[in-house]
C-alpha cells in the first residue's frame, strides 16, 4: 500500500469513527461516508476550538468510555482553572501516538543510551506524557521532572548525567541565567541537545539558546487538542517534518476558511488519522503557517510546515495599527541588546485614548533608565505609537503551565 492509499484508509476509518461523537454525528452529517480522495477532505466542515471547548467532557468521545485509558488537556493559556481541550486515548491510541512521535525523537538523535529530562509540567498536560511515551518507546531514559525550580532542575541533569532537555525556549534563558548566576561550570553537564517548544521563537532566539548551552536546539510542534507531536525538524533544519501518516495537514485562509496551495502562509488545520477516542477532523489551530512539499535534504517524504511564526488571534490592535506581538518582542530583545532579561510583557487596554499601551521589561542594570527611554523612542520610529516602558523586578513574571510566561496581557478584556 503506498502512503496516500495509508492516509486515506486510516482517514476513511477516522470519518467512520468519529460519527459516534457528539461532537460529529450531527455536523458531518450529509457528507459522504467514504471519501475516494483525499482532497474530497476539503469538501467537510471545519473544527472550531469553541466546538471542543462546548463539548466538553464526553461531547467528543466517539469510542465507548471503558476503552478509554487516559486523558490528556490543558488549562489553556487564561489560567483558568477550567479544562478546555480533552484529548481521549484508548489503549491503541496512545500506542499509535507514541510509535509516530518516536520518529521525531529519533530523529533528534534519541536512542536506547539517552537520557531525557522534561522541564515541563506532567499530569494533565499532554505534551510531556505522549513524548515521554515516545521516548520510552525507542528506549530513552526519561527524568520526569516537570515544574521544578532551577536548582532541583540543575540537580538531577547532574545526578542522571542528562544529555537531551525539553523546555520552553523562555525558560532556557531563566536556566541559564541561574547556572551563571550560581557560577557553574557547563562542562559538568552532559548535555548534547535540546528541544525548545511550546511557544514561538525566531531563529535569533534559538541560536542565542544554542550559544549559551553550547548544544543544537531543536523545534518541536504539537498542540494538545489534537496531539503533541505533530512535527519535528530533522538535522537540516529546513521547516517541521509533519507526522503526516498520524495527522493530515492543510493550509487554509483564515478569513474565508478556503484551502490554500502549498507554499501559502496560511492557518494550519489538522485531521487526526489514528486516534479512534477523540478525533478531529479539520481541526483549525489557529497557528499560521506554510506548507511545503520539495524533498527534505535529509531525504525523509514527509510534507513539511515553516517554523512557526505567530497565531491568527495573536494581532493586536492599537489605534488602528497592526501589532504582531512575537515581532514586537523580538525587535525589543534585539535593540536592548542584552541590557534586559527575555521575559517582556505587553499590556494592552481597550481604552487608548487615555492610556498609553505598555510595554514592562526587567534591566539587568536598574540604574540603567537611559535603555527605557531608547526602547520607547525606537517603538516610536517602528509603530508610530507611544508607549510606556516601564522597568519591573524580575519576579514579577511569573511562569504559569510549562514555565511560560504570557507577554500579551490585556487588562480589561475577559
Ligand atoms: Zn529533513
Amino acid at each position: 500500500m503506498s502512503k496516500k492509499e495509508r492516509q486515506l484508509s486510516f482517514l476513511n476509518e477516522t470519518l467512520r469513527t468519529a460519527r459516534n461523537s457528539d461532537l460529529y454525528r450531527s455536523k458531518l452529517n450529509g457528507y459522504p461516508l467514504k471519501l475516494k480522495n483525499i482532497a474530497e477532505l476539503q469538501n467537510f466542515p471545519l473544527t472550531a476550538k469553541k466546538e471542543l471547548r462546548d463539548h466538553y467532557p464526553f461531547g467528543v468521545l466517539a469510542v465507548p468510555i471503558k476503552e478509554v485509558i487516559e486523558m490528556h488537556t490543558s488549562s489553556g493559556t487564561t489560567g483558568k482553572a477550567t479544562l478546555s481541550y480533552l484529548s481521549y486515548f484508548t489503549r491503541e491510541d496512545l500506542e499509535a501516538g507514541s510509535k509516530a512521535i518516536a520518529e521525531a525523537w529519533q530523529c533528534f538523535g534519541i536512542t536506547d543510551e539517552s537520557r531525557v529530562q522534561f522541564m515541563m509540567s506532567y499530569g494533565l498536560f499532554s505534551g510531556t506524557m505522549l513524548n515521554t511515551y515516545a521516548i520510552q518507546e525507542i528506549g530513552g531514559f526519561v527524568v520526569p521532572a516537570g515544574i521544578q525550580s532551577a536548582e532541583k532542575q540543575i540537580q538531577m541533569m547532574l545526578d542522571f548525567k542528562v544529555d537531551t532537555i525539553v523546555g520552553t525556549p523562555g525558560y532556557y534563558y531563566y536556566l541559564f541565567d541561574y547556572i551563571i548566576e550560581k557560577n557553574i561550570p557547563l562542562e559538568k553537564l552532559s548535555l548534547k541537545r535540546g528541544i525548545a517548544a511550546g511557544e514561538i521563537y525566531s531563529d535569533r532566539v534559538r541560536t542565542e539558546i544554542e550559544q549559551k548551552f553550547k548544544i543544537r536546539i531543536f523545534d518541536h510542534y504539537g498542540l494538545c487538542e489534537v496531539n503533541t507531536g505533530i512535527a519535528y525538524e530533522c538535522e537540516f533544519r529546513t521547516g517541521l517534518h509533519v507526522l503526516d501518516e498520524y495527522v493530515l495537514p492543510e493550509i487554509i485562509n483564515s478569513e474565508n476558511g478556503q484551502i490554500l496551495p502549498p507554499g501559502n502562509e496560511g492557518e494550519l488545520v489538522l485531521t487526526t488519522l489514528k486516534k479512534r477516542a477523540s478525533p478531529v477532523i479539520r481541526y483549525r489551530t489557529g497557528d499560521i503557517t506554510t506548507l511545503r512539499l520539495e524533498k527534505c535534504p535529509c531525504g525523509r517524504n514527509s510534507v513539511r510546515i515553516d517554523r512557526l511564526k505567530r497565531r491568527t488571534d495573536d494581532l493586536i490592535f492599537i489605534k488602528g495599527i497592526k501589532i504582531d506581538p512575537y515581532e514586537l518582542k523580538e525587535f525589543i530583545l534585539e535593540i536592548a541588546n542584552n541590557g534586559i532579561y527575555s521575559d517582556i510583557k505587553i499590556r494592552v487596554r481597550s481604552d487608548f485614548i487615555n492610556y498609553k499601551p505598555e510595554i514592562l521589561v526587567s534591566l539587568k542594570d536598574s540604574s540603567n533608565n537611559s535603555l527605557l527611554v531608547f526602547i520607547q523612542k525606537r517603538l516610536k520610529d517602528k509603530t508610530l505609537l507611544t508607549f510606556d516602558v516601564t522597568n519591573v523586578n524580575r519576579d514579577y513574571f511569573q511562569r504559569g503551565e510549562n514555565n511560560k510566561v504570557k507577554f500579551v496581557e490585556y487588562v480589561d478584556k475577559k
